[in-house]
């Protein structure tokens, strides 16, 4: 019998556990260690944000999800590993473990943007929503700024960049408003490749939107933005993707590589502890960070658990890709594939417009009516 410990229930969490209770006989116990939060589809954010749905539609109670399975769930903040120990060490109390797997996401340094409390707007949690909503609804002309800094995806940017666009297109203010996008990268959306870089490009050329990359934000202060290179762009509304961090506690528990965020090998192993695995954006890995990678992590790690206990007779390793939707308002929407950022040569925008659009709708009430129990991938 082997005792297995999950630590975060976000994309990567989630579908890891719903794996394991699917693959592994009744006589392993598993144990979900998450904060005492609800999970929020996050994919959706942009919506909730232009009020096309609300809050309380994309979230799922994590007790709720597991309370019919054999998983035990506890509500807590872990605040250490000891992983010579095999023990983790939460607010509620310490939790042994024979395998340990680590989905806790990435922290938002927000902080790192001086002025960022004062004149900046974002859409990574649920409070920031309901400020952006309000934002939205309120604007009657000006410049508006979208923009990404250092590890995070572009992909919300875009998404809100093209929204707004449209939605002020709709309400005849769009006349009165100019709107920039800016990014840390040297081209923009450079993880996608050469055509869906070229198609994201074209789109927002199309529109009339302007766009600054390999740009870095230093500050905001008063309707101005103030760039690394100098450039300085005037701006009455500024929403900002902020840097990713790697929670401090996995480096203080030795388990961080570059940058703090976790080191794994290609089965998403630690590399410095056999019996220790993590998933999602927590991971030292080259890419955007992205939902549908936690997912396929987290099938990686179910399965080369199960070899590690003797149920399998081989291990997999984890090949990242972009694969995503991205919703450009009304019924315009864009699926895309990429590998090109870890070598590969796929980079193409398949399918766009009303399709596309029901792809994305489709994959948010999927997740949310398995709960979280994805079969799709893998
Ligand atoms: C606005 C927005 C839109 C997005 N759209 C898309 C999209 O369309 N497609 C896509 O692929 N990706 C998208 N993403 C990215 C995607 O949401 C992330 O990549 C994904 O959430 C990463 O999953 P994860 O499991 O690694 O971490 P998370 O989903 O962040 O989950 C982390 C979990 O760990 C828990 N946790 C953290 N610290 C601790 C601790 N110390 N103790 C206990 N529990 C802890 C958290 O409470 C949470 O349950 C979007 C992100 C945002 C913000």
């Amino acid at each position: 019998m082997s005792r297995i410990v999950l630590v975060g229930a976000g994309f990567g969490g989630m579908v890891a556990c719903h794996s394991l209770l699917r693959k592994l006989p009744g006589h392993h116990e598993i144990l979900l260690i998450t904060e005492n939060k609800p999970f929020y589809m996050k994919a959706a954010y942009p919506m909730i944000a232009l009020g096309e749905l609300r809050l309380e539609d994309v979230a799922l109670s994590v007790g709720e999800v597991f309370h019919r399975s054999r998983a035990q769930i506890i509500l807590g903040r872990v605040t250490h590993v000891d992983a010579d120990g095999s023990r983790v060490i939460t607010e509620r109390g310490v939790y042994p473990y024979d395998y340990l797997v680590l989905a806790v996401g990435v922290r938002y340094a927000f902080e790192r943007i001086p002025g960022f409390d004062r004149y900046g707007q974002s859409v990574k949690t649920p409070e920031q929503l309901l400020h952006l909503q309000q934002s939205i609804r309120r604007w009657e002309g000006g410049r508006l700024l979208i923009g990404a800094l250092e590890n995070s995806c572009e992909g919300p940017g875009f998404e809100m960049t093209f929204k707004l666009h449209h939605a002020l297109k709709r309400r005849h203010v769009l006349s009165r408003s100019e709107i920039h996008f800016f990014t840390d990268k040297s081209e923009i959306f450079q993880p996608g490749g050469p055509t869906a870089q070229a198609y994201v490009q074209n789109q927002m050329k199309d529109r009339g939107i302007h766009t600054h990359a390999g740009v870095q934000l230093q500050e905001l202060r008063h309707h101005v933005a103030l760039f690394d290179n100098g450039l300085q762009i005037p701006a009455d509304f500024v929403l900002v993707l902020p840097p990713y961090e790697a929670p401090q506690w996995i480096a203080n528990s030795g388990l961080g590589g570059a940058q703090g965020y976790i080191a794994v090998d290609h089965g998403l192993r630690s590399r410095f502890f056999s019996n220790i695995y993590a998933v999602g954006d927590a991971i030292d890995w080259k890419g955007p960070k992205m939902a549908h990678n936690a997912m396929l992590g987290a099938k990686v790690v179910a399965h080369n658990l199960c070899y590690d206990i003797g149920l399998t007779t081989y291990r997999k390793s984890f090949h990242p890709e972009v694969v995503c939707v991205m919703d450009m308002g009304g019924r315009d929407a864009a699926y895309i594939e990429a590998d090109t950022e870890w070598g590969g040569q796929r980079s193409r925008v398949p399918v766009t417009g009303s399709t596309a659009k029901f792809m994305k709708e489709s994959f948010i009430r999927y997740f949310l009516q398995t709960k979280g129990d994805v079969r799709y991938i893998l």
